[in-house]
């Protein structure tokens, strides 16, 4: 959407883009959070997704076979438990642009994320470092330094932090590219966001699997605010593995289900791995062998039998994502996420930066912002936007995010937001 489609001084154009919006029925198929009797602006999709109405449902439909079947319930129940996971499969890989036997459902993201590295980071004294972005989210950065340090290698050396090129935090490929020409003869893995936490940046998953691969290095990605958010297409990346969590964009509930993937072409790798029955071939499971004959795909990877109260509300959820349609979704995010930067840009633009790029392309619907006066009036203007219902997160040191989800955001959220913000500035 050009600037000069928009009217950005009038909450009415807002509301009208509202009421032509073809997605709009979504938001009624979502529990809003109240505040004083008002429904929240609630920018915090990236964090926490809100809950799909169809979750309490899914979860009683759980409940209720449980209490009627016992044990039979794993093959008795309404959606039997035995093959539960595979509920959630088909839409997972459609979500994430990989075929069917390269993604599970599985564990929590940290932990997807060390398990694949058990098989995905195999480090030797030639090539024993990992290459992440610097300020990467912490998880992922004491993920990969204990991996380092539990291979005999010394963090402090063999991990290697590319810092941002912009004065925003973001980084560029050329930069990517640099260090992988100077570096990559001794870069085992390249583990990389899909979408930066911090400043929103988005990256071509595609060119850095291409580019780590060429030095001769795994790679895998963080997809955490990528999925859900903007389209991914694992399969043709090429990248070898990739987690993600279901929390965030995926509103599948606190702490819910993470995701993995491994390419088709690990499919039936004799790389180690980290055994559990669940990961056993299903043919033969359950004749409790001795040895260990891993299922091909993705799910040679699980461990233990799947929690059906977290996988649940991820079916719940994915099957709203399957009806709107993950590019109808991207085409409304696009315009919404341009929308809440023009106001940023006409009514703040004295008083607060956007570090997240401006290229649509490089970025998908959270927009970080920076108070320009420092960390003290930031903090000031994240309580008063938050006492008034408007809720972003906060991100150390000097970070809002703002994140307008197109299954529940609205044009007139962001008015609503950029409003309040002037008055911050300009009332004081
Ligand atoms: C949210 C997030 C995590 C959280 O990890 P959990 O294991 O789900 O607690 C990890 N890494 C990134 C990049 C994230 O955005």
């Amino acid at each position: 959407m050009s600037l000069a489609a928009m009217n950005l001084n009038s909450e009415q154009w807002a509301l009208e883009q509202d009421a032509r919006d073809e997605l709009a029925a979504f938001r009624d198929e979502f529990l809003i959070p109240k505040h004083d009797g008002r429904e929240q602006a609630y920018f915090c999709g990236n964090s926490l997704g809100l809950q799909p109405r169809s979750t309490w449902a899914a979860l009683q439909t759980e409940l209720e076979d449980w209490r009627d079947l016992g044990v039979e319930g794993h093959f008795r129940g309404r959606n039997p438990w035995m093959p539960y996971h595979e509920l959630v499969r088909k839409h997972l890989a459609e979500l994430v642009g990989a075929q069917e036997s390269e993604v599970v459902a599985m564990n929590s993201l940290t932990v997807n994320l060390h398990l694949l590295m058990v098989s995905f980071y195999r480090p030797n004294k030639e090539r024993p470092a990992i290459l992440i972005e610097a300020g990467a989210f912490p998880s992922d950065r004491y993920a990969v330094a204990s991996q380092i340090a539990f291979h005999g290698f010394d963090p402090e050396r063999d991990l290697i932090e590319l810092g941002p090129d912009s004065e925003g935090g973001t980084v560029s490929m050329s930069s990517l590219k640099r260090v992988l020409m100077q570096q990559g003869h001794r870069i085992a893995l390249v583990l990389w966001p899909g979408v930066q936490y911090r400043t929103g940046q988005r990256f071509d998953l595609r060119q850095i699997a291409d580019l780590g691969h060429r030095a001769g290095a795994m790679v895998g990605f963080d997809l955490a605010h990528a999925v859900g958010n903007v389209p991914v297409d694992l399969h043709a990346s090429q990248a070898d593995f990739a987690a993600w969590c279901s929390y965030k964009y995926l509103n599948s509930g606190p702490g819910s289900i993470a995701g993995a993937f491994v390419h088709e072409r690990h499919a039936q790798t004799d790389r180690p791995r980290f055994a559990g029955w669940w990961g056993h071939d299903q043919a033969t499971r359950f004749r409790m062998g001795p040895n260990f004959q891993p299922s091909p795909g993705a799910e040679g990877w699980q461990l233990s039998n799947p929690p059906i109260f977290a996988l649940a509300p991820l079916k719940a959820s994915l099957e709203v994502f399957h009806r709107a349609g993950l590019p109808r979704l991207r085409a409304k995010s696009m315009r919404l996420t341009a929308y809440l930067e023009a106001l940023v840009g006409a009514h703040l633009g004295a008083f607060i930066e956007i570090i997240t790029p401006s290229d649509p392309e490089q970025r998908g619907c959270q927009l970080s912002l920076r108070v320009r006066a420092g960390r003290e009036t930031g903090r000031a203007l994240f309580d008063a936007l938050a006492g008034q219902g408007i809720i972003g997160d906060w991100r150390e040191p000097d970070v809002i995010r703002m994140s307008p989800t197109p299954l529940y955001n609205r044009f007139s959220d962001c008015w609503r937001f950029v409003n309040a913000a002037r008055d911050f500035f300009v009332s004081g």
